[in-house]
Formats: C-alpha cells, sequence, structure tokens
C-alpha cells in the first residue's frame, strides 16, 4: 500500500522530501503556512542561492557523526546532480560555494515548483499545523482552522527560527516537544554582532580587509579573515558571520566575549613603529594614512588617548605611541549580543539528535515520525552548507518514509 505522507512545512527540506517520497510512490501533501512554498530559499546567497558546497562534509557540521550518516546517502555531488537534472546549471565559486549558473534563487524554486507539479504532489499553503495527534496507526494533523489530516506518516520540515518573516518561527519545536521531543537551547548563528563602543557612528560603513579572533576571558578561541564591515550597532561580514555561533553561545554562558580586529596584517609592529620614527615631524593622524582606512583613524586616536589628532608624532608620548601601535594589531571591541533571529542565516541547537535515527531520520521515539532540516539540533558553516544539511535530510527522510 502507498504511504500517505504528510509534510509540514514547504521550505528547502520538507520539498526535497517531498520530491523523492512522491518519486517513491508515497502519496505527499505538504502544508505550509505561507501563501506560497519556498519562501526562504529566495532569500539565499543575498538573492543567487548558494544552494551547496562542493567541499560539504561533516566536518562543517555541529555532530559530524550524525551529518556522516546522511551525507553519504545524499551528498553535494548528488545535491548537484538532481538540481542538474531539474534544470539548475551549476558553477562553484571560491571556497567551493556553488551558485545556479542563473545566479537567481527564484530559478530553484521554480524547478522545485515544475516537479512538485510534475509529480502530483498535494501542496496546501496558508496550513499552519498546530497540533500532531499519534493514533493507534499513523496521525491526525490539525491546523489552525480546526481542520484534521490523516497521514500514515509525517515529516516535520518546519525550520528553525532564523528569519522568522520566512515563516520558520519555531513553531515546529513545540510540535515536536507535544509528541516528548527534546530540544537543546536555541540560539542565533550565522548572524551580526552587537558591540559596546562609542565611536559606532564614526565607523558606520566602513568596510575593511582584515583579520577578527574572538575572545572568551582573553583567549583566542575562533579566528577569521575576510572582510569586516562596522556598523550603527556594531559589526558584520562574512568573517563575523562565522565567529558569531561561538559567540552566542558563550555569551548564554555568561562569560565576557570580545572581538579583536587585526588592522595591520602585512607589516610587523616594528615596521609600523619605524613608520613613526620616520614621520616625527608629521601629525599623528596624517601619518596614519596610507596604513589604515582614513574613516579608521580618528576613533582610533580617541580610543588610544590622544585627544589632539594633528600633533606631531614628536610631540606624543611613549605611552600613547605603544597604545596606538598595540591597537593597530589588536583593537578589542566587548560584544554584547547579536541581532537575533530576525537577522540570523541559521538556528544553533534544536531538537536533540539521540532522539533521532541517523540512518533514517525517523524519530525514536515516535513510530513514522520523521525530522529534517533545521528544526533539528544541527548546523553548518556560511557558504552552502546549511542548504545541503536541507537537501541531505529531506532526501534521507523522503526514501526512508515512502519505504512502507
Ligand atoms: C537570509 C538567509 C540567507 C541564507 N543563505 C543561505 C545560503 O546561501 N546557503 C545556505 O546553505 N544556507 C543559507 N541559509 C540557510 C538556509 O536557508 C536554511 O538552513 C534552510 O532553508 C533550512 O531549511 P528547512 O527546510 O529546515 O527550513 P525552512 O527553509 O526555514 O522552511 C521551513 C518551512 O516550514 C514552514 N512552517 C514552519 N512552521 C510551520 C507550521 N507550523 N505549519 C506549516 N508550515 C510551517 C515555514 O513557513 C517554511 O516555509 C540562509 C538563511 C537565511 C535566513
Amino acid at each position: 500500500m502507498n504511504e500517505s505522507i504528510v509534510i509540514i512545512g514547504g521550505g528547502a527540506s520538507g520539498l526535497m522530501a517531498a520530491i523523492i517520497a512522491a518519486r517513491n510512490h508515497g502519496q505527499v501533501t505538504i502544508l505550509e503556512r505561507n501563501n506560497r512554498i519556498g519562501k526562504k530559499i529566495l532569500a539565499t546567497g543575498n538573492g543567487r542561492c548558494n544552494f551547496t558546497n562542493a567541499f560539504a562534509s561533516s566536518i562543517h557540521y555541529n555532530h559530524p557523526d550524525f551529518v556522516d550518516s546522511v551525507l553519504k546517502q545524499h551528498s553535494a555531488i548528488d545535491t548537484i546532480s538532481f538540481f542538474e537534472s531539474l534544470g539548475i546549471a551549476h558553477k562553484i565559486e571560491e571556497e567551493g560555494k556553488t551558485y545556479p549558473l542563473s545566479d537567481q534563487a527564484s530559478s530553484m524554486v521554480d524547478v522545485l515548483l515544475y516537479e512538485v507539479t510534475r509529480l502530483k504532489i498535494d501542496v496546501r499553503t496558508e496550513a499552519k499545523v498546530v497540533q500532531i495527534k499519534k493514533e493507534k496507526v499513523g496521525f491526525t494533523v490539525i491546523l489552525h482552522d480546526g481542520q484534521k489530516i490523516y497521514a500514515s506518516k509525517v515529516i516535520v520540515s518546519t525550520g528553525g527560527k532564523a528569519m522568522p518573516s520566512s515563516g520558520s518561527d519555531g513553531s515546529g519545536y513545540a510540535l515536536l516537544q507535544s509528541l516528548g521531543h527534546h530540544s537543546t537551547t536555541i540560539f542565533p548563528a550565522l548572524t551580526k554582532l552587537t558591540l559596546d563602543c562609542p565611536y559606532l557612528k564614526h565607523l558606520d560603513g566602513v568596510k575593511i580587509p582584515g583579520t577578527v579572533q574572538l575572545l572568551s576571558t582573553n583567549q583566542v578561541v575562533q579566528e577569521e579573515s575576510g572582510d569586516i564591515l562596522f556598523t550603527s550597532y556594531g559589526i558584520s561580514g562574512p568573517p563575523i558571520l562565522e565567529l558569531s555561533r561561538r559567540a552566542n553561545e558563550l555569551l548564554l554562558l555568561g562569560t565576557k566575549v570580545e572581538i579583536k580586529v587585526i588592522l595591520v596584517t602585512h607589516l610587523t609592529k616594528e615596521e609600523v613603529a619605524l613608520r613613526f620614527e620616520q614621520s616625527l615631524d608629521k601629525p599623528i593622524d596624517f601619518s596614519l594614512v596610507g596604513l589604515i582606512n582614513k574613516r579608521l583613524i580618528s576613533p582610533l586616536l580617541k580610543d588610544s588617548g590622544i585627544a589632539n589628532q594633528t600633533a606631531k608624532v614628536s610631540t606624543l608620548s611613549k605611552a600613547q605611541l605603544f597604545t596606538l601601535l598595540s591597537k593597530l594589531f589588536d583593537w578589542r571591541f566587548v560584544v554584547t549580543g547579536s541581532k537575533g533571529f530576525e537577522d540570523a542565516q541559521v538556528t544553533a541547537g534544536g531538537i536533540m539528535m539521540s532522539e533521532v535515527n541517523k540512518d533514517t531520520l525517523e524519530s525514536l521515539l515516535v513510530k513514522g515520525l520523521y525530522i529534517t532540516g533545521e528544526v533539528l539540533d544541527i548546523d553548518g558553516l556560511c557558504g552552502g552548507y546549511n542548504l545541503q544539511w536541507a537537501w541531505s535530510s529531506g532526501y534521507v527522510a523522503g526514501l526512508h518514509a515512502s519505504k512502507g
């Protein structure tokens, strides 16, 4: 007998699960609370959809053992082939980041929608699920308007809490908790950080290539390089997104968290000290022109306790020059938090992996219940890894749920 499979959530993992289950002769229904499916996919990769990473492996995720089992069944290469077969030509950019050749996230949604229609998958939009009831055989899924839908299998693909405006408002946790599942503490990852810094107004909009370190009680816990962007609230840019998971985790533990910005990366301290010695007649602000971004000069001098920014280098004390020199290689900012789930690309934490079968993604607590994507306690690095997890987990759940 064909399985009647209800998939809750028409995002990346739910759509993959639906297509694979329907290809395996499942009778599939997608229940999506939005008025359309695939809304978040449209926002991915700045509208270009970095849909996988050619080098994706389990080491790019928390819970690598679990992820390994899932990626072995559907790898990044499988994802590229899957989308090629639907019409998406791909290109691989730096560090393995993979995009559709069209550079349009909407083309990803278009081909998924085409396949969903071709397979005659029943898509019900504006269908918010408020409860899943386990019956003696199968499940009753209850919608916000009281409508009840029977299913022999249920796949929960509701996403986490990142970008709630896309529909993933965290309701999946409650649905699964009411069936006995537990969630770890969830927090935003791949997000911008807020800083305690009096100079943010001056720094707002300054973009510099550089290296940043995350420090917890003075110890370096992570280092990243790339374009750093100062904003009116704090700091952003790819290296900051990468640090944000660990930063938020440490803040949750009540630890003091700092960001160290290394402004000068191509010269040694001795070489910069020599520049000062050779510029004794120059104003101190001018002596920094050509070394760092001009808009950083005033806040950096203020933070170094140099009030007269046009004072000649020769008039500054040894202590002032020492502080300035130190800050060029180690400018510290206290992290107060992050921009939250609204601005985050992914949710860290989620339904506990010890409660899910790593070979099938079936719940170990409730037979016939499967869980995919970000609602689980899995998150990956920036660069296509999170969508890869969504596709792979959707594939595995869709395949095993349709097996009978
Ligand atoms: C701005 C942004 C950019 C990103 N860019 C990238 C990128 O380039 N590359 C990358 O790898 N990752 C990226 N990500 C992360 C990636 O998009 C997610 O990890 C992935 O979409 C998660 O897939 P999912 O299926 O678990 O959940 P989602 O895609 O969030 O889908 C969940 C779906 O479930 C629906 N839903 C929720 N609750 C209910 C309910 N109770 N009833 C019915 N429906 C419900 C939601 O409306 C939603 O459509 C980005 C994320 C954001 C926010």
